[in-house]
């Protein structure tokens, strides 16, 4: 299983980074080992002083398929959840100004936490709304029809590149807001009004 993380989809984001807004996809990637599954805690690693939440749609692959045509894209998945790509940003930082590749700071362990709660697509209408909570506070608010490249955009784009296999999970982008967790905060994400997942950070 992979994870395929797509890097700035949402412009207001892009603009918070200071970054280009895209013209294609931009996509990463984040072993298995990065799952964390909701119920657990996260320990706060001891190589970054900048950890920062960036909470993300996630679909899940359901079937094989590479050089996947657009108009195609929806037969490939059917479930949606709600996930966090950490993002060491200070590792990040300086591997952006070396034009080194991103993985140390963004594929470690348990960098990506995830809802063990799927929801299938056929409950949603065209878009899809998710909140991102820390402390009980909203940091971030996220809309699918603000995303630059769309779910099935990017799942043609990706596909061009490498098979997608099934149990796949792609992290859809993060919207603007995002910002550092410390340790004793709680995060908490939400989507279309269904919580979906809590944890601490220790
Ligand atoms: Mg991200």
């Amino acid at each position: 299983m992979k994870i395929i993380c797509i890097g700035r989809n949402y412009s207001e984001h892009a603009k918070e980074m200071k970054a280009e807004v895209p013209t294609e996809p931009v996509f990463f990637m984040k072993p298995d080992t990065s799952i964390l599954k909701d119920g657990n805690d996260f320990y706060f690693p001891d190589f970054t002083k900048d950890l920062h939440f960036e909470c993300e749609l996630v679909v899940k692959i359901d079937k094989n398929g590479k050089n996947i045509s657009e108009i195609f894209s929806h037969k490939y998945y059917s479930k949606f959840s709600l996930g966090i790509d950490f993002t060491a940003r200070d590792l990040q930082a300086e591997c952006k100004a070396k034009g080194l590749p991103w993985e140390k700071a963004k594929a470690f362990e348990h960098s990506a936490p995830i809802s063990n709660v799927w929801i299938d697509k056929s409950e949603f209408q065209d878009q899809i709304d998710f909140d991102f909570f820390q402390n009980g506070q909203l940091k971030q608010k996220g809309n699918s029809k603000d995303m630059l490249f769309s779910i099935d955009q990017i799942i043609s784009y990706v596909s061009k590149y490498m098979t997608l296999k099934t149990g796949d999970l792609i992290y859809t982008g993060t919207p603007a807001g995002v910002g550092p967790v410390r340790i004793g905060d709680t995060l908490k994400g939400v989507l279309n009004g269904r919580e979906m997942f809590t944890f601490k950070i220790k």
